[in-house]
């Protein structure tokens, strides 16, 4: 099977197994950028005590957040993990934001896909994957996130080698796939899913997945 067939069939498979993702579990932009940055290197569910502290506070704004210290935010985002290094992480962007863009976010969105990447990778702290998630899921631009499920999924389905990096299985998946915005945000969501339940680091449970068998 071709790469393109392959990833149709294995987009094909996961949604017909999970059904619609919607994914970013998010009610702004804004929050979804604090929640790209919150998530680094922890789960959800702690993002969501993160994300309810700050909602509580009356806090979730531009405006409100970049008024804070970053003592005084790190102590909103504590549930998140490595709050402190997070909650410098989030004063740059908004530095960015505010400096750059004059705190107007729709303006910011508005630039080119790689333009924003660009500057979004430029805030210490935002890394490929971290700057692909808000391009992708805030300002709803076509580019598709890569991640260490997506990595794991497509090496032992031998759709990318076992030694390869961010921009290059991001270049396979573009190269083989429509560039459509809602694709990439279920297909992502999808990998995710998958990778969670079945596709474990060790001991993956390819007997129950829905991916079984594909070659
Ligand atoms: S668990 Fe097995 S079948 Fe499922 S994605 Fe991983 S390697 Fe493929």
């Amino acid at each position: 099977m071709q790469t393109s067939e392959k990833l149709k069939e294995i987009y094909q498979r996961l949604s017909n197994h999970y059904g619609p993702q919607n994914w970013w579990p998010a009610e702004s932009r804004f929050e979804v950028m604090v929640g790209a940055i919150l998530t680094q290197n922890t789960n959800w569910q702690n993002v969501e005590k993160a994300l309810a502290n700050l909602q509580s506070a009356e806090l979730l704004s531009l405006g409100s957040m970049s008024e804070l210290t970053v003592e005084k935010l790190a102590e909103h985002i504590r549930p998140a993990g490595y709050y402190t290094l997070k909650a410098n992480r989030l004063q740059n962007l908004f530095h960015l934001l505010n400096e750059q863009w004059d705190g107007d976010l729709d303006y910011f969105f508005q630039q080119p896909a790689m333009a924003l990447r660009e500057q979004l990778i430029s805030v210490k702290g935002i890394g490929p994957e971290t700057a692909d998630a808000i391009v992708l899921y805030a300002a709803e631009k076509p580019v598709f996130v890569v991640d260490n499920y997506t990595h794991r999924i497509l090496s032992r389905h031998d759709i990318i080698p076992r030694e390869c990096g961010y921009y290059e299985i991001q270049e396979i998946l573009t190269d083989n796939l429509d560039e459509d915005v809602h694709l990439f945000n279920e297909f992502h969501a999808l990998l995710v899913q998958v990778g969670k339940q079945f596709c474990k680091k060790t001991n993956p449970k390819c007997d129950e997945c829905p991916l079984q068998g594909l070659v």
